[in-house]
């Protein structure tokens, strides 16, 4: 696949879905470096296209702020311009955090044609237990902001910021069971769409449960057998 890919015989047109706390934004841009893709998340575009004041971002903005959803066909604006933007030679791209659902996958599909179509799909499967480990364990200084992690980064006395000594708490989005909804919510949305690229032959599913380093090797010796 990689001699195929690095002359510009097929493209990768790479969707990256993962649960929070997957590790999914260090992922995104790992492989994009690796295969110099362009990449960009869904939360980036949105908050690029706000910040410019751009029509597209002027109309999510307005269905946020009624606390609705931002239709599909916002989104996949927002993607289709950024593409005609960032792609320019590269064959391929990544996007990290859309589609989120089936109906945002046929959307995007009906928009890229029939001659580009999207694929692969990686999706990094990671444990629930595990997620809530990582998801649950910030620790953060309200005097200082600096946030520590009680597994992965932890302060050097427990419970104490290590610059001013105060103790630390626990965000309340953090907590489990803030943490375990939000789990529970995106599993319901994105096991269907999962389901949908594996039906259409184009899923790479990835152990999330390894460290950063074991899973961008995995998906990288996956994207190399892909074709
Ligand atoms: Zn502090």
């Amino acid at each position: 696949m990689k001699d195929l890919f690095d002359k510009g015989v097929i493209s990768l047109n790479i969707i990256l879905i993962g649960p929070p706390g997957a590790g999914k934004g260090t992922q995104a841009s790992l492989i994009a470096n690796k295969y110099n893709l362009p990449f960009v998340s869904s939360g980036d575009l949105f908050r690029e296209h706000r910040k410019l004041g751009t029509k597209l971002g002027l109309l999510a903005e307005k269905y946020m702020n009624q606390g609705e959803l931002v239709p599909d066909h916002v989104t996949i604006d927002m993607v289709m311009n950024w593409l005609d933007q960032n792609k320019g030679g590269s064959s391929g791209f990544l996007l990290d955090g859309f589609p989120r659902t089936v109906q945002q996958a046929t959307s995007l599909e009906k928009a890229l044609g029939n001659a580009n179509p999207v694929g692969p799909a990686v999706y990094i499967n990671v444990d629930k237990d595990e997620l809530l480990r990582r998801l649950t364990g910030r620790r953060v200084c309200m005097r200082c902001q600096i946030s520590f992690h009680i597994h992965s980064n932890p302060p050097l006395i427990q419970d104490q910021c290590d610059k001013c000594s105060k103790p630390l708490a626990q965000r309340e989005d953090d907590n489990f069971d803030a943490v375990e909804a939000r789990l529970d919510a995106y599993r319901r949305n994105t096991e269907p769409l999962v389901a949908y690229y594996d039906h259409q032959n184009v899923l790479i599913e990835i152990d999330g449960n390894e460290t950063i380093r074991q899973v961008s090797k995995d998906i990288v010796e996956s994207l190399d057998c892909f074709n």
